[in-house]
């Protein structure tokens, strides 16, 4: 239901728990982050109001730099704490959120158990995990376009792997997901206002797009691998 993805200098968990309560207004049952510490990947969860899963990360003294957070709108599996996002393969080496719905998961998750994997909830976003993991060879960004070259349905979706820190991977089919563009900062939202207060610069993902997000810069592409040079556009309005 709300995604919120960020990477650059800040404090990735004040950026991402502030973002995220900007779409508390769009309804949700549980939430989740996985961020990056000290080069490997954390995860907490929470079922109920997002001051629990900002209760669960007090105390935190590690500074991350990038992560991903969601708050969802259960349409597959009830509201539980396994059935919250983020949701990871086998290994818990890719952590992914995702808004909108798997219509094949039935079947791309039979296919996945008979191949060994091992599924922990009962959402039909875990079979991205799966099925980035099942595809993963180099990269993160070819591991997902070749997943996804598999899924039918919508998504906005974001992913992060311990096999590939510090980097994002981000896509879009049929649920908005915006690219935010900062000072050496960058930002994955589904909508605008979760990220308006550090910059004003964004492009608006199409339908079958991929962003890929490091510290450095972003390049978008089609799940075909073309590159897309979309022009950036200003938000003009106020939160
Ligand atoms: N279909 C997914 C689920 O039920 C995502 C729901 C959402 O958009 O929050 O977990």
């Amino acid at each position: 239901c709300g995604i919120v993805g960020y990477i650059g200098p800040k404090n990735a968990l004040n950026v991402l728990m502030h973002g995220i309560k900007r779409l508390e207004y769009r309804g949700y049952d549980s939430s989740g982050i996985a961020f990056f510490e000290n080069g490997s990947l954390r995860c907490e969860k929470a079922v109920g109001k997002i001051a629990m899963l900002e209760e669960k990360l007090s105390g935190n003294v590690c500074i991350s730099h990038a992560g991903i957070v969601h708050t969802r709108w259960a349409t597959h599996g009830t509201p539980t704490f396994e059935n919250a996002h983020p949701h990871f393969d086998c290994h818990n080496e890719i952590a992914v959120v995702h808004n909108g719905i798997i219509e094949n998961y039935d079947y791309l998750k039979l296919k996945l158990q008979q191949n060994g994997h091992t599924f922990r909830s009962q959402t039909d976003t875990e079979v991205l995990a799966h099925l980035i993991e099942e595809h993963y060879r180099d990269n993160l960004e070819t591991a997902v376009m070749e997943a996804l070259k598999k899924v039918e349905g919508t998504y906005g979706l974001a992913a992060i792997s311990s096999k590939d820190p510090e980097k994002i991977v981000a896509a879009r089919n049929g649920s908005p997901l915006i690219l935010g563009i900062g000072d050496h900062e960058y930002f994955i939202t589904s909508d605008v206002s979760a990220s308006l207060e550090h910059t004003r610069e964004v492009m608006y993902l199409d339908d079958n797009e991929i962003a890929i997000l490091t510290p450095e810069g972003y390049k978008t592409k089609t799940i075909q691998n073309i590159p897309t040079y979309k022009k950036t556009e200003e938000v003009l309005w106020n939160i």
